[in-house]
């Protein structure tokens, strides 16, 4: 019932904001940019049932990587309600005709596809959440923001657009953004509005014992679980977890919801593991995750899973960066070898 009255709310922002298409001029094709393994979240079933149809455009549109981007964009622009919004992508206007002028929800994710298309490919390497956000204001925007989307760009275009002329704007991303307004050009929030039902393949629902997800995205096992010499102290010992070498900054994600218990720097009653985060999923059940660059959570937060929570690092004990991960079944100890209950590929 949350999805759906946050979908409605959202639904009914953005019918309110209109939809502005101005197509950008002397665009030419290049490189596509690799939008990598960005899955969905959160989305219902109304938005789900229209994911071969959207594959099929995006194909033949030469960007078989835009389907979750659009399929977020489906649930921003009609919540996937083809009954009420016919024209799902909400793109008749970019044909230049009147606004829900498409009656077939096929036909819309045909033109709103193409559409997309055209500026994902209007550079070498556009960010997505660029071509997103010029899908609310018009493609001018990609020849103004800069190659990265930030929220800063959107609001800078938004001002200069309405000549600072501010409206009030209320709902649940402005709001969470600080907001209670926004400037009257477009709707500087809509890639953030979209942005909620993307996240990385890692956030599709855990599996295993315990429902746990992967906490690194194209996880590089370096070490395994059980006895070793340990690589810095010589010493023979046991290790408690299993290690990841991913590069130093990649995210770290929280495997299941939980609670932080432990956040913070090299020290009892985690020495040796630098910058540390335990989150405590149940009374039985703990993850930790170890020698972090820096952590994105705080002790006391409730935390989803997918959440980022850290970056890797080396930090502690540590080598070279790589993520130590533990699961624990007491908040000190009786250690499971995680690969048996982590998704592993
Ligand atoms: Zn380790």
């Amino acid at each position: 019932m949350k999805k759906m009255a946050l979908g409605v709310l959202l639904f009914i922002g953005v019918v309110f904001m209109g939809f502005l298409m101005i197509l950008g001029g002397g665009l030419s094709e290049k490189k596509v940019a690799d939008v990598g393994s960005i899955g969905n979240v959160n989305l219902p079933e109304e938005v789900l049932r229209w994911k071969d149809k959207v594959t099929t455009e995006c194909q033949k549109n030469e960007i078989p990587d835009a389907v979750p981007y659009i399929l977020a964009l489906i649930m921003v622009e009609s919540g996937g309600n083809a009954e009420k919004t016919p024209d799902i992508m909400q793109c008749s206007e970019s044909k230049g005709w009147p606004p829900n002028t498409i009656q077939d929800p096929n036909e819309s994710i045909e033109i709103g596809v193409a559409y997309f298309a055209s500026g994902l490919k209007s550079g070498e390497n556009v960010d997505p959440l660029n071509v997103i956000q010029g899908y609310n204001y018009g493609y001018g925007y990609l020849s103004f923001c800069d190659d990265v989307y930030s929220f800063e760009n959107a609001i800078a275009f938004s001002k200069q657009q309405s000549g600072g002329q501010r409206v009030t704007y209320i709902n649940v991303i402005s709001t969470s953004l600080g907001y209670s307004w926004r400037y009257n050009y477009g709707n500087m929030f809509y890639a953030q509005m979209v942005k909620q039902y993307l996240g990385t393949e890692n956030n599709q629902g855990g599996s295993g014992e315990y429902g746990f997800i992967l906490p690194v995205q194209n996880p590089i096992v370096s070490s395994g679980f059980g006895p070793r010499v340990n690589p810095v102290t010589g010493a023979y010992s046991n290790h408690n977890g299993l290690d990841f070498a991913q590069p130093a900054g990649d995210k770290i994600y929280a495997v299941a919801d939980g609670e932080v218990v432990i956040a913070q720097a090299d020290g009892v009653p985690v020495s040796g593991y630098g910058n540390c985060v335990i989150i405590k999923h149940d009374d039985e059940l703990y993850t930790l995750y170890a020698h972090q660059s820096s952590m994105a959570v705080r002790v006391g937060d409730k935390v989803k899973q997918g959440q980022v929570i850290g970056y890797v690092g080396s930090t502690g004990q540590s080598t070279g960066p790589h993520l130590h991960f533990e699961v624990r079944l007491s908040l000190y100890g009786n250690f499971v070898d995680p690969a048996t209950v982590l998704p592993m590929p």
